[in-house]
C-alpha cells in the first residue's frame, strides 16, 4: 500500500522499490541480504511504523543513526485519531491504511520526503499528491455509499486478524478477529470459541479469510459455526499487479493497486453480507 503511495507521488521522477509484495506478512517479514543493500543504497527510507514491521525496526533504527533519511509515515497520524485496541497492550493499531481518509495522512510526508531528495520536482509532486488526496476521498465516498446497502445488523466483520478496526470505525462495522492485531502469536482454542459464539449470538452468514494470513483458523470456525467464507480480503498485502476484477457496477480495478484493493474489499464484504 506505501510503494502505491509513494509511487503515485514519485512518478519517474524517483526510483521506487518496495520491500514486500502481494502475500506478504509485513508482521513477520524479515529483512533479506537482498533488502538491507537496498536499504543502505536508499536515498530515503519509507515505512509504515506504529510497529507494524516488527522484524524490520531494527535495520530501520540502524538505518536512521549512520545517517539515512528514515521515515514512519503512519506516525504522523495524529495521536486523537490512533486505535489503541485493548489486545495491542497500549499501543495504537498500525492498519491505517483500511480507511482511506486516514491513509491520505500519510501523503504528506510522503510529499515532503520525496521533496527533500529531488526540490527541483517539488511542483508536480504537490500536484500529484493533491490528485492522490482527491482519489482518496473519491475512494470513501463509493465506499460508504456501496456499504449504505447493507442493514445495521448485518455489519460485523469477522476476519483472520485484526486489521480492520478503521475500516470499522470509518464504514460502522462491528470488527471480531480470530487473531489479536498482530499475526505473531497463533489462534488458539479460545479465540476461536468466543468467534464461534459471536457467529452464533449475532447470526453472521460470512467470515472472512485474508490473503497475507493462514486461513486454517477462519476455516475452521466457518466449518463448526455453520457460516460461509464470504471471500478473500487484503489486509495488510495488496493483489499481483495486473489481476483484474470487475464489480456488480460494472467497475474494473487492478487488485495491485491501491485503489483495487479497495474496492475489492469493500465489493467482497458488502457481496457476503447482504442479507
Ligand atoms: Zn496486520
Amino acid at each position: 500500500m506505501l510503494t502505491d503511495l509513494v509511487q503515485a507521488i514519485a512518478g519517474e521522477e524517483i526510483q521506487v522499490e518496495g520491500l514486500m509484495g502481494p502475500g506478504t506478512d509485513p508482521h513477520l517479514y524479515k529483512p533479506t541480504a537482498r533488502d538491507a543493500a537496498s536499504l543502505s543504497q536508499a536515498q530515503a527510507i519509507l515505512y509504515n511504523g506504529l510497529k507494524l514491521e516488527g522484524k524490520m525496526q531494527d535495520l530501520f533504527t540502524q538505518m536512521a543513526k549512520q545517517g539515512q533519511l528514515v521515515v514512519a509515515v503512519a506516525e504522523s497520524i495524529p495521536p486523537d485519531q490512533r486505535l489503541h485496541p485493548s489486545e495491542f497492550e497500549g499501543h495504537p493499531d498500525p492498519h491505517v491504511w483500511l480507511d482511506p481518509q486516514l491513509w491520505a495522512l500519510c501523503i504528506e510526508p510522503v510529499l515532503h520526503t520525496l521533496t527533500q531528495i529531488a526540490p527541483q520536482h517539488e511542483a508536480l509532486f504537490t500536484s500529484r499528491a493533491k490528485s492522490l488526496h482527491s482519489e482518496y476521498q473519491k475512494l470513501h465516498t463509493w465506499g460508504l455509499k456501496r456499504i449504505d446497502e447493507l442493514p445495521e445488523n448485518s455489519r460485523v466483520l469477522i476476519t483472520s486478524h485484526d486489521a480492520f478496526n478503521y475500516f470499522g470505525k470509518a464504514y460502522a462495522f462491528d470488527v471480531i478477529a480470530v487473531q489479536g492485531i498482530s499475526t505473531v502469536t497463533e489462534a488458539g482454542l479460545a479465540d476461536i470459541t468466543r468467534v464461534i459464539d459471536t457467529i452464533k449470538e449475532k447470526q453472521v452468514r460470512s467470515i472472512f479469510v485474508e490473503t497475507s494470513v493462514s486461513a486454517a483458523a477462519i476455516e475452521r470456525i466457518s466449518k463448526d459455526s455453520g457460516a460461509e467464507i464470504g471471500g478473500q480480503l487484503f489486509s495488510d498485502a495488496m493483489g499481483i499487479p495486473g489481476t483484474l476484477e470487475t464489480d456488480t457496477q460494472g467497475t474494473t480495478y487492478d487488485l495491485g493497486t491501491y485503489e483495487g484493493m479497495f474496492r475489492h474489499n469493500v465489493n467482497t464484504i458488502v457481496d457476503a453480507l447482504l442479507p
